[in-house]
């Protein structure tokens, strides 16, 4: 078995050359190590190799880890959640993440926004796209916005709703790929998020810069359509246990 500090190299190995294939500079994209499931001294020891962004997908689990880290370390670590949101737990969020992917509706990002300014704070946040329409996929509903008025207005309008509610800083755009057999078969859904996102940015002069797609089974693709978060579980800590 690897060490945990040769799955990290070999993911930034993985992400400088998906960088070199398309001349991105490998600055321009953030690693995400998806600590869920896996423990506080497994998030110490990633730290210790260099890593300061985590992601996590329960409130629970990271109410507990991510004290114990914290106290155990001077590094400032950016915490990032990623996981589907209980609206009622939206209040417990701003305390624990500095960025938040998975703002998945109109409802959440309103709770998150009271919750946010309730406890004097700005959130990050990133708004979840259901590129591929799958109904297994939560997010906002975007599958044809290119050719379909209906689907890009609405887009258009929840987006500024959005971004008027205050404690929130809206970044950019979140997605899941669906599951596929090869990792070609992704580029597409990844493709369309980046248009998405430049349609959005220059409809409402807004900067959104942030992409965040692409996991173990599909980041180098994700890179090279655009994506500037990659959130990675299993390629850094290995397999997760059910
Ligand atoms: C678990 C998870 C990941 C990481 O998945 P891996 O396949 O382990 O890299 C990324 N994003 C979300 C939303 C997740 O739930």
């Amino acid at each position: 078995m690897k060490t945990l500090r040769e799955n990290i190299d070999q993911v930034l190995e993985t992400i400088a050359a998906a960088c070199a294939r398309v001349q991105r500079d490998p600055a321009g994209v953030t690693l995400v190590a998806v600590s869920k499931t896996n423990s506080a001294a497994a998030v110490l020891e990633a730290v210790a190799a260099g890593l300061q962004h985590f992601g996590e997908n329960r409130v629970e689990e990271a109410g507990t880890k991510i004290p114990i880290v914290s106290a155990q370390t001077d590094k400032p670590l950016t915490w990032h959640m990623i996981g589907n949101i209980q609206s009622r737990k939206a209040k417990d969020l701003p305390p624990l993440f500095q960025v938040i992917h998975s703002v998945t509706s109109m409802g959440l990002a309103e709770k998150l926004a009271r919750a946010a300014v309730a406890q004097e704070k700005t959130v990050d946040v990133m708004i979840q796209i259901n590129i591929s329409g799958e109904e297994s996929k939560s997010g906002f509903e975007a599958v044809g916005w290119q050719k379909n008025d209906a689907v890009r207005d609405q887009l258009l309008q929840d987006m500024r709703h959005i971004l008027t509610l205050p404690g929130l800083n809206v970044r950019g755009l979140m997605t899941m790929a669906p599951i596929v057999e090869t990792m070609e078969q992704v580029r597409p859904f990844f493709a369309d998020l980046a248009a998405l996102r430049q349609t959005l940015s220059e409809t409402l002069h807004q900067p959104l810069p942030e992409l965040s797609m692409g996991m173990t089974d599909d980041y180098p693709v994700a890179i090279e359509e655009g994506a500037t978060l990659v959130r990675i579980g299993r390629a850094i800590f290995g397999e997760r246990n059910p």
